[in-house]
């Protein structure tokens, strides 16, 4: 009962708010070597387009595809149809999904809405792409990157306004190769479809909504998960400033699950690693710095001039917001935050809106400067595929 409520809440936010939307187009498995696949129709109706040809999918129908030289061969039920350049599935209902599944099986299988287009890449290997509802393609990349964060659909509007924003700015990286974006980090992760309600509500209730700066440009809208009570200038960490990714206090991230962590390391060890940087540790108040650093006033950029990033990545440490403390023959790391620590928090995120705040409000919190503003997207999509087409020619 309660999975058929939420199919059909989910088929009401598909009917109610999908109608003329634009796609796009996302390449599957981007990064893997795919030489076959299978086409399983998961829900909804498909029919399958071959050279002059189509058909009807059924429900019961095995359908592998294969690279075959320049060519994807396509089997149905264990029969050779033919080679072709291209083939497509095509989706026949209001709601659909298809599950793809490689047959190297260290390669996970997939659920994604919508279309699948298939053919053969410069490497003589699968080119998946999935061809997507713009809001749901949002939804696939906001649930890869908070599965199961909270159910507030605050937190997802606006996690869904900062994908898209990555979307827009960089919605011409793959028009040479024919597509809008790849599922890989190279782009931002997709894993296929959404299927939590509230993160699919928050995509589609924002739907042409970005951030923008004073000048109405579009900003990089970078987060992390817990600003550990005070958040980072971009440049401390990426050297490149920018107006809007400016460090201030942050209450909000204090005292949720990721805001505090702590890491023992041998006191030779934090001592070695100072003195091979060129760091004199035979002086007194370097010696008594290493087991005093503290943070306690705001964030600092550095120890003895070794950035704190980078201090971070040699530890493995969860942010660079920590204070030291002698621990018998350790060295004790009592931290702060988790992540880089610039732009959003997730999680001050979160209470914000657990706490009544407008999920714009939020916005504007974290990004300093900046204002949420509708774009004509489908009309974006549409100018871009112009450029895909005639660079295809
Ligand atoms: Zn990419």
């Amino acid at each position: 009962m309660k999975l058929l409520k939420k199919l059909l809440l989910i088929a009401f936010i598909g009917f109610s708010l999908v109608s003329n939307a634009q796609k796009i187009n996302v390449r599957i498995y981007a990064a893997k070597p795919i030489k076959e696949v299978s086409f399983v129709s998961s829900f909804g109706r498909y029919k399958v387009k071959f050279g002059e040809n189509e058909t009807n999918i059924q429900k019961t129908d095995i359908i592998k595809l294969r690279a075959k030289d320049d060519k994807v061969e396509l089997l149905i039920n264990d029969s050779i149809i033919g080679k072709y350049k291209n083939i497509s599935f095509l989706s026949q209902g209001l709601m659909n999904f298809f599950l793809v599944r490689p047959s190297d099986s260290t390669i996970k299988e997939g659920r994604y809405d919508d279309n699948l287009m298939v053919s053969i890449d410069s490497k003589n290997r699968l080119k998946l792409i999935n061809n997507i509802e713009t809001e749901s393609y949002i939804a696939g990349v906001v649930q890869a990157e908070t599965w199961g964060a909270t159910k507030n659909v605050d937190f997802f509007k606006l996690q869904a306004i900062c994908v898209r924003n990555y979307l827009f700015m960089n919605i011409n990286k793959h028009i040479k190769q024919g597509y809008h974006m790849c599922d890989d980090v190279h782009c931002q992760a997709y894993k296929g479809r959404a299927n939590q309600v509230e993160v699919i509500q928050g995509a589609y209730n924002s739907k042409s909504e970005v951030i923008v700066d004073s000048a109405g440009n579009l900003i990089e809208t970078l987060f992390h998960s817990n600003s550990g009570g005070e958040t980072v200038n971009s440049e401390d960490v990426w050297s490149k400033p920018f107006s809007h990714l400016v460090g201030k206090k942050d209450s909000f991230s204090v005292g949720m699950k990721a805001y505090e962590w702590e890491k023992y390391i041998k006191l030779k060890d934090w001592r070695r690693y100072f003195k091979d940087k060129g760091v004199n540790i035979k002086d007194d108040s370097i010696k008594n710095e290493l087991i005093n650093f503290s943070q306690k006033e705001g964030r600092k950029k550095d120890m003895f001039g070794i950035p704190l990033v980078q201090i971070r990545k040699d530890f493995g440490l969860r942010s660079t917001f920590f204070d030291c403390q002698e621990w018998g023959s350790e060295v004790k790391l009592k931290g702060r935050g988790y992540g880089h620590g610039v732009g959003m928090s997730q999680e001050g995120a979160i209470n914000m809106c657990d706490q009544g705040f407008e999920y714009w409000q939020v916005i504007e919190f974290y990004f300093t400067g900046s204002k949420v503003k509708r774009i004509e997207t489908d009309k974006i999509i549409n100018n871009i595929n112009e450029l895909i087409i005639n660079d295809n020619k």
